[in-house]
This record gives structure tokens, C-alpha cells and sequence, in this order.
């Protein structure tokens, strides 16, 4: 038996970047002789083991065959005559099938160091074809590797696969594991513009796709086109570091501004409503964990009135902040501030303005936060008050708090 390290810990290691989890592959070897050697047998779908003591991951050399459509339809053949070339020739680029003897010999049958030195993402063979979660590796990678172009007989291909259907029998686990990861990587707009160019986008995620091409004012927009915008707001998701419950809350903020009303352009009033309708059906459809979704509800709800909310009197404010439900989720509103936060700076010539709002609803919370609830309730109590009215007198006790700290008229006033 011999072993090669592969895969994306050969690329890394070859671009300069820091490897994190490293992949082998056994040729020459059977499942039997492997579990004698202690290795650990992981593999569902393929046959796969776990070294005894670093667990890193073994595969045994295999080749595939496409036998139906979607991701399950391979068959697979592992078997101790398989070659290394022959288990390279199924990879997916042609820098993801560089292979790396323990003497640091490289394997590179496919022309990969060719293509890691001219940035380019190239298919292995036209068997990519065979599977679609292939497009949705590429459009990640070129989210990760932002020097690098998708080779253009590659687009060709998976242009090709997406006419042919091939996009639709993705399975929504293996959709939102790639967005997910691509989300997550240093320029999520390239993975949109890798879909796009492909046509994957309209059939994946058409809630999306629809956006380019609608015009917002240019006045909050100097970007106009409010898919570029969109683009703006991941791109600066990520310069800002935030978790994926916040790239997924900005990638459904405003999808209700792909059904405004052609008359009403370039105005989207109540755009907020429907792109709450919108991202619910594709939160569904992908089985978007529950943490994304409901961040992401609450953003594309209030991110108007968060936006307009240094015009908000003290009521308004804790009014706002119910909605939010921030007195019972403070660290999830941090997140909702950041994703408003995003959306305010994700446009042209405003990349660099502070976004006010967030500071000052911060401070709002941490105001209304500081009243003894407990001691207001039971003084309502004392003055006859019951159920609805005691929570209307914690509201206002918030109300006058928040009016303090942000030198704000009473709130008492303003309800009067
Ligand atoms: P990452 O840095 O994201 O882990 P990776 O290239 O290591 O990237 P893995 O998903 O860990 O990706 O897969 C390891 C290797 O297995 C890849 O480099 C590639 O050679 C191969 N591979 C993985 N998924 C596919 C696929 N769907 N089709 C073809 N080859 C694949
Ligand atoms: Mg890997």
C-alpha cells in the first residue's frame, strides 16, 4: 500500500497558505487490510477511514461513474488496482488534483502548478460534468482564491450542465452547505458572479438573480442597481468579519426590491414586507439552519427603521427595540446592528462613513436594559395595575430611561 497526501492541503501548501485539514489517498490497499492497520472506517457514501493516531482522512484510490442525475447518482469502483492517475482523474480542478509522495515528489497529471501560477480554476476533464455540486465548489473557490478566474471553457462546461438540468437536481443540504462555506470566504460576491455567469444563479436561487437590473434612488444608492448593492453588502460582510447568521441576514435583506411594482420605481416602500415573504420561501427551501433564518427575518423586517432611526423619539426607539426582541436577545441585536451595519456601508462612496444608527440604538438598549423591571412591576402592581398594563408601565419606565440617556423630550411627554 501507498499512501499520497491530496487535495486542498497540496494546493495550500504550493499557494503559500495555511493548511488546515490535510486529506490522503491509499493506493494499492483493500478496506480489510486497512482496519487490520487500525484504521477507522468513516465513509458513508464512500470508503473512507481515519488514520489511528492523527485522524486525518484516508480514501482509497477510486474512479467513479455517473450512473443518474444529482449528487447520489455515482457508482462507485475501489478496488487495490486503481491508480493514483486514475483517482486524480476524478477530481474536480485541475489544482485540487495534485498529488504529494511522503518525499515531497508532486503528482501532477492535470497541469495544476501550471494552473495555481496562472490563477486560473479549470476542470480536471468532462467528467466535472457528472456533478453539479462541481459549480457550486468552483464559484467558492472563487470566492477563497479572489486572484483567481474561472478558466473560460470551464464556465462553457458548467453552462452546459445547467441547460442540461444538471442545477436542479442539487440536493437544498449540499446547496447550503456550499453557500454557506462561500458566504463565509473573503469575497462572497465572486460566488454570485461565478453563478451568474453560468446561469446557476435563476435556478438556484432566483429570489437573487432577479435583483440586477433594478434601479433604487440614487440618492441612498449611488450604486443604482440594487444587485450591485447586494454585492456591496456581502463583500463588506466580510471586511467586517461577521458570522454567517449576518452574511445570510445581508444576503435577504432586500429581495422584496425584486418585486416592486415597475411604476413605483426607483422607489421600494414597503420592499421590507416582501422580502421577509421572499426569504422565508428560500430559508425553507435550503433548510437554512434556524439561527440564519430568524436573524435574517428581523433584519429584513427593521432595517429601514433601523437606518431611520436616529428620527425616532424615545417610544419609537423602545418600540424598535420589542420588535428586535433585544431586552431578551441583546447579542442577536448586535448582530441585527451589524448586518444594518453592512447594508449602510455596502454602498458607492459610503464604504467608509460610520453607520450612527448602531452606536445609538446600542445605547438605547443598554438604557432601557439598566431599569429594575422587577421593582417597576411590582410598584404597578401596588397602584391596582394587572397583566397587559404592568408591561405597558416597564415600557415607559424604558421609555424615560432611553429619553435620558440619549437627552431625548420624556417619553411621557411624547405618549401624551
Ligand atoms: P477545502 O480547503 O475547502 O477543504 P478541498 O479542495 O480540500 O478544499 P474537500 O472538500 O476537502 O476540498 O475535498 C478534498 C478533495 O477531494 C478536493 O481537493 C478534490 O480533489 C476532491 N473533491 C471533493 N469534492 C469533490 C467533488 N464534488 N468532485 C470532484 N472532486 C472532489
Ligand atoms: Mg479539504
Amino acid at each position: 500500500m501507498q499512501l499520497f497526501e491530496v487535495g486542498g492541503a497540496v494546493r495550500d501548501a504550493l499557494l503559500g497558505r495555511a493548511v488546515h485539514d490535510r486529506d490522503w489517498v491509499a493506493v494499492g490497499a483493500t478496506p480489510k487490510q486497512l482496519i487490520e492497520a487500525g484504521y477507522l472506517p468513516v465513509g458513508r457514501d464512500f470508503p473512507v477511514f481515519l488514520h489511528p493516531e492523527t485522524r486525518e482522512e484516508v480514501a482509497l484510490a477510486r474512479t467513479e461513474r455517473k450512473t443518474a442525475p444529482g449528487y447520489h447518482g455515482f457508482a462507485f469502483h475501489a478496488a487495490p488496482d486503481v491508480s493514483l492517475e486514475q483517482d486524480l482523474a476524478r477530481r474536480d480542478l485541475t489544482i485540487n488534483a495534485i498529488a504529494r509522495t511522503s518525499d515531497g515528489t508532486l503528482i501532477d497529471p492535470h497541469g495544476g502548478r501550471r494552473d495555481l501560477e496562472a490563477r486560473l480554476l479549470r476542470h480536471v476533464s468532462p467528467a466535472f460534468a457528472e456533478d453539479p455540486v462541481r459549480i457550486l465548489r468552483v464559484a467558492r473557490f472563487a470566492a477563497r482564491f479572489t486572484d483567481f478566474e474561472v478558466a473560460p471553457e470551464t464556465i462553457a462546461l458548467m453552462r452546459g450542465m445547467v441547460a442540461a438540468g444538471e442545477a436542479d437536481a442539487l440536493v437544498p443540504e449540499r446547496v447550503w452547505q456550499e453557500l454557506s462555506r462561500g458566504l463565509m470566504e473573503a469575497r462572497p460576491s465572486r460566488l454570485f458572479d461565478v453563478l451568474r455567469d453560468c446561469d446557476a444563479l435563476k435556478r438556484l436561487l432566483p429570489e437573487v438573480e432577479r435583483l440586477w437590473g433594478v434601479p433604487q434612488r440614487a440618492d441612498y444608492h449611488p450604486e443604482i442597481d440594487t444587485g450591485v448593492h447586494l454585492m456591496m453588502v456581502l463583500d463588506m460582510s466580510a471586511q467586517l468579519q461577521a458570522p454567517l447568521t449576518v452574511r445570510y441576514a445581508c444576503l435577504g435583506h432586500d429581495l422584496g426590491k425584486g418585486t416592486t411594482p415597475a411604476e413605483v420605481l426607483p422607489r421600494h416602500t414597503g420592499h421590507e414586507g416582501r422580502s421577509v415573504m421572499l426569504l422565508r420561501a428560500v430559508s425553507e427551501r435550503l433548510r437554512v439552519p434556524t439561527d440564519c433564518r430568524e436573524l435574517a427575518e428581523v433584519v429584513a423586517r427593521e432595517h429601514g427603521n433601523i437606518h431611520r432611526s436616529s428620527e425616532f423619539g424615545a417610544t419609537a426607539l423602545v418600540r424598535l427595540l420589542d420588535r428586535c426582541d433585544a431586552w431578551r436577545k441583546p447579542a442577536r441585536f448586535g448582530e441585527v446592528l451589524l448586518a444594518c451595519e453592512c447594508d449602510a456601508r455596502g454602498r458607492l462612496g459610503l464604504q467608509d462613513t460610520p453607520y450612527a444608527s448602531a452606536p445609538r440604538l446600542r445605547a438605547a438598549l443598554a438604557a432601557g436594559q439598566s431599569i429594575d423591571t422587577a421593582a417597576v412591576a411590582a410598584g404597578a402592581a401596588e397602584r391596582g395595575a394587572r397583566g397587559p398594563d404592568v408591561g405597558r408601565a416597564i415600557q415607559s419606565a424604558r421609555g424615560v430611561a432611553v429619553a435620558q440617556a440619549l437627552g431625548l423630550v420624556s417619553s411621557a411627554a411624547e405618549d401624551g
